[in-house]
């Protein structure tokens, strides 16, 4: 009977421990107008390739963490373990396929093409097939890759060990932009930022891209367990959906967010900070406004003042609105009465619109108690 009860107690508790483990994170980031906004990790690896993980831990991996997608990118040219997993290039994405529907999360098939620099390393994702690509020229592989319809992006482009003093451009860059066999660039990837990547991004109308690259299960890269985030693609999609996916990436609709900060065109950091920041009370006294604010996302609002305020107003250099969090902020003007509302020129310095520069914004508060 004592064994009976015991052997109870044990299931109920393997059951409570078991559910306690699986629960999924939320990634508190607005939707903006228009749009949803997808949590998409394009870039990573399994035991198919170099990686330490088999694929349904990734989909695991991106359903704890609240993701919406992934691809797996296993590299089609290096393949440490293939002689212990013997497979074509598709398996990885097969293995992982019944747990991703299972779990709701979008998986996009993807493959990463390895080459020596120039062109160097490039993910070709909406793949139907990736066993085409692996063929010797580099331009037959992306050709291979293109011929699916696939969006490809340049893979960490500053990698050091390609790229050992300046993170150039190559005419064979050039040639793959011309030909529509480059869409999008990593402007992230993992720890790593690369400025050059954000200002090509811009000045060729290529897509912003932030990706993982992770190799070893997330949680020995991330500290998960202390709020730590994954660097992700944002993808301000129509619909969640591959094709939704699709659609956002090939018109160039991403934001990158890693580190507490944000990566993108000025409209949707724009869009996003429009829908981030809350003014929840302004109070006029006689010599100040008091403004409350408050960010419902997870990620930390980083303000500055900008050039070009009224010189008779004082107040902060710079201040932080916590991730889930209220600051309340004092602007003190001598004759605060004779303003029926104020205006304040700032820059959101971790909304980084390109290398360097903050979104600026100009808000406006008009006190609740006239
Ligand atoms: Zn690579
Ligand atoms: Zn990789």
């Amino acid at each position: 009977m004592t064994r009976k009860i015991a052997l109870v107690v044990f299931v109920l508790l393997a059951i409570i421990f078991n559910a306690e483990a699986q629960v999924r994170d939320t990634i508190r980031i607005p939707d903006i107008p228009g749009y949803v906004t997808l949590k998409y990790d394009p870039h990573m690896h399994t035991v198919f390739s170099d990686g330490a993980v088999w694929p349904t831990v990734r989909v695991h991996e991106a359903w704890r963490e609240g993701l919406d997608g992934i691809s797996i990118t296993d590299h089609i040219e290096y393949r440490p373990f293939r002689n212990d997993v013997v497979s074509d290039h598709n398996r990885a994405y097969e293995v992982a396929r019944p747990l991703a529907g299972q779990l709701d999360i979008l998986l996009i098939h993807g493959t990463e093409i390895t080459r020596a620099m120039p062109p160097g390393h490039f993910n070709a994702i909406f793949l139907e097939d990736a066993n085409p690509v692996d063929v010797d020229d580099w331009r037959d592989a992306m050709v291979a890759a293109r011929a699916q319809d696939a969006f490809i992006f340049w893979n960490h482009p500053g990698w050091a060990r390609q790229q050992p003093d300046t993170t150039l451009w190559w005419d064979e860059h050039t040639w793959l932009l011309e030909n529509d066999m480059l869409h999008g660039i990593e402007v992230v990837n993992g720890r790593s930022y690369y400025p050059e990547a954000h200002q090509w991004c811009l000045d060729k109308g290529l897509t912003m891209i932030g990706t993982t690259d992770v190799h070893n299960p997330i949680g020995m890269d991330y500290d998960l367990s202390m709020g730590e985030r994954r660097p992700m693609t944002l993808v301000f999609a129509t619909e969640r959906s591959e094709e939704g996916v699709r659609e956002a990436l090939f018109a160039g609709r991403t934001a990158v967010y890693f580190d507490n900060k944000l990566v993108a065109r000025e409209e949707y950091l724009d869009a996003l900070f429009k829908e981030s920041l809350q003014v929840r009370s302004v109070t006029r006294h006689s010599g100040s406004y008091g403004v409350t604010l408050f960010n419902p996302t997870d990620i930390p609002i980083e303000i500055s003042k900008a050039r070009g305020n009224d010189p008779s107003f004082e107040f902060f250099r710079t201040t932080t609105v916590p991730a889930g969090g209220y600051r309340n902020i004092s602007i003190y003007i001598s004759n605060a009465s004779e303003h029926d509302q104020i205006e304040l020129l700032l820059n959101i310095d971790n909304f980084i619109v390109e290398p360097g520069k903050g979104l600026p914004v100009t808000m406006t508060f008009v006190p609740d108690n006239l």
